[in-house]
């Protein structure tokens, strides 16, 4: 079997056929990037980059676009509230917004365009829908799409053609707005006091003012699919489920209107919610759930992996602290076999062995290809680690073969434990000193994992001490200098130091 994927525009699950055989363009819609995003909106880039892992794993090559909304309403709304200008109020949110991603091992776009910077594509894409009538100048001086002129509007959200509403009087100004009020829809915004006020207004040829929110996906998606491989229509584009209306469905519409063409992505898939205690985990309900906190509070980025994975990505998913703790148990599981294997696996599988890793790689593959079934594929890992285990209590021999399954594995779900993570209290960390001087260890690190270990705690009590000292500078050259030989240390809430291996 090959790749089958449910598509939002058909409701049903269809072959993955890309415009270009063995190319992927993938567009997922960016976080807003206004405040921290949280573990609901990260379960969509989560399902976003096992979907991205899938077809690399399967051998295309994939170009994936991810944005960060740094002007929009909200945005703007923030940044008023804090009184500063947007760029000094996103900048940060972007940066914390890498780092959650980074920690949770989703891999980076290839592309990971700021609305603000494009600008110009999103002008010159206005104009086009201008020139083609299907957008006109409202009184208020903002610039709208025509949902009338557009026959193809409410295809992806399916909704009645009766339902529209269109016409001057009927507009919707806001980026966020509800199906009962699809109507013509703002492509540009003229500018406000406050939009000034925060630097969020640019001159155009139809008035000065800012980008509504969804011609910023279309106007990047078009610009660098087509600087990078010359076509204006997308494989996949994803999000959450609560993209579909208006936010994917206008999208359709201006990127249809503009280039002439039928599709603006071939593959719509959308993302289901995560709730909290059966409600939306959403800002609006106050029951955010933050990866910084997951962090804080000693979660492990494969256990939160392998409990988001768990289920499937169109269903839903209640959050539940012990569902995280049995992810835990899970990964740790799996992360002991791993251990094991780097110890005893030699260079050749046994029959056994070998008939194991082909039914791993038969159930792995299938779920995977059939609308991303995270689930079974986990299910086939466990498989594959409860068999390799027993095998090993046997006596049998694994080799290559089993190593390369469990890389397979852990490239496409990354849901092992991060590291071998050892935690000291700040007091056990004894310092030689001389002269109230800390005698430090050499520079350069032992290779030997376990006198690694040894070292990296050495270096940690020494930067302990300098601390203590106030010597924050040498203090940050020791993080660094451990960080360039993949540990990291952490000084957790409670006073303990914790020194991990990085794997990758
Ligand atoms: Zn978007």
């Amino acid at each position: 079997m090959s790749l089958q994927l449910h598509n939002t525009l058909t409701r049903r699950i269809d072959p993955f056929v890309p415009l270009t055989p063995g190319r992927a363009t993938l567009y997922t819609c960016g976080p807003t990037i206004y405040n921290y995003a949280h573990i609901g909106n990260f379960r969509t880039f989560l399902f976003e980059d096992l979907l991205r892992r899938w077809l690399e794993a399967s051998g295309y090559d994939v170009f994936h676009i991810m944005n960060l909304t740094d002007v929009d309403d909200r945005t703007i709304a923030a940044a008023v509230k804090q009184g500063v200008p947007l760029r000094q109020h996103v900048d940060p949110f972007a940066r914390a917004f890498e780092e959650d991603r980074d920690w949770l091992r989703i891999r980076p776009p290839h592309a990971q365009p700021r609305a603000t910077e494009y600008i110009g594509p999103m002008i010159e894409l206005i104009s086009g829908l201008l020139e083609k009538g299907v957008a006109y100048k409202g009184e208020d001086g903002s610039v709208y799409f025509a949902i009338a002129r557009f026959p193809a509007y409410g295809r992806l959200s399916q909704l009645d053609r009766r339902e529209l509403r269109a016409g001057a009087s009927e507009r919707v100004s806001a980026d966020e707005y509800a199906k009962e009020d699809a109507r013509d829809f703002v492509l540009w915004k003229a500018v406000k006091p406050e939009d000034e006020a925060v630097g969020a207004a640019w001159d155009a040829p139809f008035g000065r003012g800012r980008p509504g929110w969804h011609i910023e996906c279309s106007a990047m998606a078009l610009e660098l699919i087509r600087t990078k491989w010359g076509v204006d229509v997308l494989d996949i584009h994803a999000g959450a489920v609560d993209l579909i209306f208006p936010h994917h469905e206008d999208e359709i519409a201006q990127s249809c209107a503009y280039t002439g063409r039928e599709e603006f992505a071939r593959f719509w898939l959308h993302g289901e919610f995560l709730d909290v205690g059966g409600t939306k985990m959403s800002k609006r309900y106050g029951n955010i759930l933050t990866v910084r906190d997951l962090r804080e509070h000693g979660a492990d980025a494969g256990a939160v992996r392998h409990l988001l994975f768990n289920t499937h990505y169109r269903q839903k998913l209640d959050w539940r602290d012990e569902a995280l703790a049995a992810a835990r148990e899970g990964s740790a599981r799996l992360g002991a076999f791993r251990d094991r294997l780097e110890l005893v696996a030699g260079e050749v599988d046994d029959a056994e062995a070998q008939a194991a890793v082909e039914r791993f790689r038969d159930a792995f593959a299938g779920a995977l290809d059939n609308d991303l079934n995270a689930p079974e594929a986990l299910a086939a890992l466990h498989v594959l680690v409860r068999e390799g285990n027993r095998l090993l209590d046997e006596g049998g021999r694994l080799g290559p073969g089993i190593r390369a399954a469990w890389s397979l594995a852990d490239e496409v779900l990354a849901v092992a434990p991060s590291a071998r993570a050892r935690t000291v209290a700040a007091e056990a960390l004894a310092v030689a000193e001389e002269d109230g001087i800390p005698v430090c260890p050499p520079e350069v690190p032992p290779p030997d994992l376990a006198d690694g270990e040894g070292w990296a705690l050495r270096w940690a009590a020494v930067r302990a001490a300098e601390k203590r000292a106030r010597n924050f500078g040498e203090a940050d050259r020791i993080r660094d200098l451990l960080k360039e030989a993949g540990w990291e240390i952490r000084d957790r809430r409670d006073g303990a130091i914790e020194v991990v291996k990085r794997r990758r």
